[in-house]
């Protein structure tokens, strides 16, 4: 009342009390039930049945309110991390500073949260005043307020089927509208990685984000550069696995974040040669995620940063290096930036330096090669990106061809296929019976003729340097590195 007076005297507009959410019941919010998982039910029923609240949160309400199923479920609780472990039998908790736990049924994982307090006003901060810490548990509304965007700060009870929306995220769902909690600045400077989730938000739901959500980012921008590069980085593998990776791409740029801050990404966009390989690599990630098939991360950034290799192996053989050792330098210059900037962990780094590796075997196509390279392990990898390469324009498309009737075919049909590759050079015009021994014509980025080598020679040189295991350094095959995982 007496806030409400002051207000009026000042001529501050009547907000609504921030402790205190709006309530809509189902014929308000319209959410489907039937796409809410059972296991999330079973959860808050039973934290409810303990004395404890207990709503679904997050991501998954918005994605309910869009009418879309979410593909996981977060559970907010006032109960403590213990207290819920003791209520379920495949329970763990997680991390240490800022515990949460893992609740498993079956195969589903789903992850519960205490509700957190008002702590990062007190928490410890970097220099750059980024929380390091928040581990304060609080009430529901000080939960909602630590929230990122108005859209996922809203909490789903099933049992009740009613919402609760303390910040206006109902309004803006209906709106499109991304607006962060708070006073934007403040937030950026709490948690940079919040620009990249707006930017992955907007890119992924085709949200606007609200004017000034968006106005501080160019500005903020480097104080990404302090966020751990392995945040990061796992920030970059939701955006690129989002099923949206080239309209994410595109809202980095339009917001400005992308210079500068992400090496991957400067090389990716910044780069219109590569940019047809990249379009191609982007848009097959984002039909297999829609399709629901598994992506692999190590062929999605070998994708990324094939064009940077492809240059410095142009450049290294024009210095005189043979092929096979100025590929491999290659592909430690990338990855050396790419480690140091972007924390790629090992076994992604193995994947990519893997595809890369295989590359010039696809263009042995007598003997025994061919037979060999199908039973490497990681085939399909190389093959699928051996099709990029083909589709792109940097290959002549008869070697993809090729490749795909000898992996398609039977035994006696390969023999044909391997005899039919090694027939001499046909006359010009015959493009479709080009005589494989030359080599694939490659374009690369500097328009000279990287295949020109691809000859015999080189060839044994490939071979022996391969079967050395310099360029495929993996000891353990791990898993498979196919961009085909169903
Ligand atoms: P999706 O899982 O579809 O990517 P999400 O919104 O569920 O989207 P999560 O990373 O799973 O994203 O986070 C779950 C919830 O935790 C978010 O909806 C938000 O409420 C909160 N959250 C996550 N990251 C942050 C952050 N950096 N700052 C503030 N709140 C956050
Ligand atoms: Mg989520």
């Amino acid at each position: 009342m007496i806030k409400k007076f002051i207000r009026k005297i000042l001529g501050v507009k009547d907000e609504r009390d921030p402790t205190q959410p709006h309530t809509l019941g189902p014929d308000e919010h319209g959410i489907d039930l039937k796409l809410v998982s059972p296991n999330a039910i079973r959860l808050t029923q039973t934290l409810q049945e303990a004395g404890y609240q207990a709503f679904v949160v997050g991501g998954a309400v918005r994605d309910l309110l869009l009418g879309v199923k979410p593909k996981d479920f977060d559970i907010a609780t006032d109960a403590t991390p213990e207290q819920v472990k003791k209520l379920f039998r495949r329970a763990f908790i997680i991390g240490r500073r800022f515990q949460i736990v893992h609740v498993m049924f079956g195969q589903e994982l789903l992850e519960v949260t205490t509700f957190r307090g008002n702590g990062s006003n007190n928490a410890p901060k970097d220099e750059h005043g980024r929380v390091l810490r928040d581990n304060n548990f609080g009430p529901q509304h000080e939960d909602a307020a630590r929230r990122d965007f108005t859209i996922n700060a809203m909490y789903y009870d099933p049992a009740t089927q009613t919402v609760l929306d303390y910040h206006g995220g109902i309004a803006d769902i209906r709106e499109k509208t991304l607006r962060i909690i708070g006073v934007p600045e403040a937030r950026y400077r709490e948690d940079p990685v919040r620009m990249l989730r707006v930017v992955r938000f907007a890119a992924k739901l085709g949200f606007t984000i609200e004017p000034t959500t968006r106005a501080p980012i160019p500005v903020m921008a480097p104080l990404i550069d302090n966020v751990p590069a392995a945040r990061v980085f796992d920030e970059m593998l939701k955006l690129l696995l989002s099923g949206h990776a080239l309209a994410c791409l595109k809202e980095l740029r339009s917001a400005g974040l992308h210079h500068g801050l992400l090496p991957l990404l400067d090389v990716v966009l910044e780069q219109p040669i590569g940019m047809k390989f990249v379009t191609l690599a982007l848009e097959s990630t984002d039909s297999r995620v829609k399709a629901g098939k598994g992506v692999s991360p190590g062929f999605l950034f070998a994708s990324l940063l094939w064009h940077q290799v492809l240059e410095k192996w142009t450049a290294y053989r024009a210095a005189g290096e043979a092929p096979i050792p100025a590929l491999h330098l290659a592909a430690d210059a990338v990855l050396d930036t790419q480690t140091d900037n972007l924390a790629l962990q090992r076994r992604i780094a193995t994947d990519m330096r893997d595809i890369w590796a295989m590359q010039p075997r696809f263009e042995r196509r007598s003997g025994k090669a061919p037979y060999k390279l199908l039973e490497n392990p990681r085939f399909r990898a190389g093959y699928d990106f051996l099709l990029l390469r083909c589709e792109s324009g940097e290959l002549d498309m008869e070697l993809g061809e090729w490749w795909t009737a000898f992996y398609e075919a039977e035994a006696g049909e390969r023999e044909r296929l391997v005899t039919q590759a090694n027939r001499p050079a046909p006359v010009a015009g015959e493009k479709k019976k080009r005589a494989p021994r030359r080599g694939p014509r490659h374009r690369s980025a500097e328009g000279t003729d990287a295949g020109a080598d691809g000859d015999a020679g080189s060839n044994a040189r490939l071979d022996a340097s391969s079967s050395a295991g310099s360029i495929a350094n993996s000891t353990d095959p791990g898993p498979s590195v196919s961009n085909i995982r169903e």
